[in-house]
Parts: structure tokens; C-alpha cells; sequence
């Protein structure tokens, strides 16, 4: 039985994780990359992934850190930001912050008098225009 090993800690977000360390959660996770559930093979190329990412608040300790695929990894990071732009923007209008752009309600038109029926039978008819003239002719 080995002896139990604190847990990593960084001090501040830079620090970077020490060989050791990557070695612990590699293991830890049985060389499973935690994105894609498949196993890193030898020679590939992974990266100790913030599990809850460090800009959505997550820590720079060990309990937060698994294995992933650099390829994998990518993506992730990508989506990251994506979710951190997501969440301050749901913020802000929350709590009004940033004010919705409504849109601005127009009058409108003036509602026009009715407009009384005519009765076009009692009209006289309307002149022949000039091609008409010459057909009938
Ligand atoms: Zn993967």
C-alpha cells in the first residue's frame, strides 16, 4: 500500500503541472481520455484538461484535472470560451447589466376617415382609350 499523496494544488492559474502530477491523473483515469471515453495510446499526444474550465471558474488542483486528447482537447477549449461568452452575456442582461435591444415602437399611421362606396353603375363611362378606338373602327 503506498502512502497517500496530497492533493496538487497550483498556486495561481501559470503554475504549470509537474511531470509527476500528470503522471498521477493519468493513472488515476486509467489512460482514458475523459472527453472521447477512449484510451490514450502510447505515443499519442494528450494534455491534463481543466475539467471545469479555469475562465468558468474552475481550480488549478488535481481533482480538477483529467487526461484528453490534445485533438480532443481542441475542441473542448473552443467550447469553453464559447460557454464563459455564453453565461456573462445571460449575466448581463440578468442583472441588467446590458439592457435588451427592444425594438422601438413605431405610431403607426393615422387612421384615415371611411372612405364613402361609390356606386360605379351610376358613373358615366369612362372614354374609349385610342387602341380601343381603332378596333372598334
Ligand atoms: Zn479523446
Amino acid at each position: 500500500m503506498s502512502r497517500p499523496v496530497p492533493e496538487w494544488i497550483g498556486k495561481h492559474h501559470g503554475v504549470n503541472i509537474p511531470p509527476r502530477v500528470r503522471q498521477r491523473i493519468f493513472d488515476r483515469d486509467n489512460g482514458i481520455c475523459h472527453l472521447c471515453k477512449l484510451m490514450i495510446k502510447p505515443g499519442e499526444t494528450w494534455q491534463a484538461d481543466h475539467v471545469i474550465a479555469l475562465i468558468n471558474g474552475g481550480e488549478h488542483r488535481e481533482t480538477n484535472l483529467a487526461p484528453a486528447h490534445s485533438h480532443c482537447h481542441v475542441g473542448k477549449s473552443a467550447r469553453d470560451v464559447k460557454e464563459k461568452a455564453k453565461v456573462a452575456r445571460v449575466r448581463q442582461k440578468h442583472t441588467g447589466a446590458v439592457r435588451p435591444l427592444g425594438k422601438i415602437q413605431s405610431p403607426g399611421f393615422a387612421k384615415s376617415p371611411k372612405q364613402p362606396r361609390i356606386d360605379k353603375s351610376a358613373l358615366p363611362p369612362l372614354p374609349l382609350s385610342p387602341l380601343m378606338r381603332l378596333a372598334r373602327s
